[in-house]
């Protein structure tokens, strides 16, 4: 059987984390991409599970040997998918990303066999009122985070599958359909 390398975008509040997380638990044959980043591991991360901490050095070095699916750089620090840790993994399991939109178009730049899904929520409408509504932003951040939804949204056509999340159950096994038929 192919292994499947996807990427799973999709706007903030949308459940994508929840659709990746249950996926990953009740499948054996699935693992999740461990990006490799620059930044200090938080207390509780465990290296070679949350991440790989590198240094900026090995960071610099794995970008010139190409060894990024992507890679972006976030708070003054590098973050990236590593192609060798996708290849490898591959020979067995199929591999999700979590990722932004941004990085899942250069992901399919550099491995075009990476299939793009993208979840979306049953009313474009109500998510944004509830990103307005939950009352824990500020208006700039409120702006922003509308704003990145326009513009992920915006993005659908270029995502080779869209998965209204009406139903949790549904979607899940929208996901697990098209990991098993690619
Ligand atoms: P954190 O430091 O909070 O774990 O992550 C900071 C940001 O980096 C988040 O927005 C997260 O989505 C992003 N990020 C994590 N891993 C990767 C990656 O492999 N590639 C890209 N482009 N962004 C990533």
């Amino acid at each position: 059987m192919k292994h499947v390398l996807m990427a799973v975008s999709g706007p903030s509040g949308v459940g994508k984390g929840t659709i990746v997380k249950t996926i990953l638990q009740r499948r054996e044959d699935v693992v999740e991409s461990v990006s490799c980043t620059t930044r200090e591991p938080r207390e509780g991360e465990v290296n070679g599970k949350h991440y790989f901490f590198i240094s900026k050095e090995e960071f610099l070095r794995r970008i010139d040997e190409n060894d990024f699916l992507e890679y972006d750089e976030h708070f003054g620090n590098y973050y990236g998918t590593p192609k060798s840790f996708v290849e490898e993994t591959l020979k067995t399991k199929s591999v999700i990303m979590e990722i932004d939109v941004v990085g899942a178009l250069n992901a399919k730049k550099f491995f075009p066999d990476c299939v793009l899904v993208m979840i979306l929520p049953p009313s474009l409408e109500e998510l944004k009122n509830r990103l307005v509504g939950r009352g824990t932003e500020g208006k700039d951040e409120i702006e922003n985070r509308l704003s990145r939804l326009e513009y992920e949204v915006s993005q659908k056509d270029k995502y080779d599958y869209l998965i209204v999340n009406d139903d949790l159950e549904t979607a899940i096994a929208d996901v697990c359909k098209i990991i098993d038929g690619e």
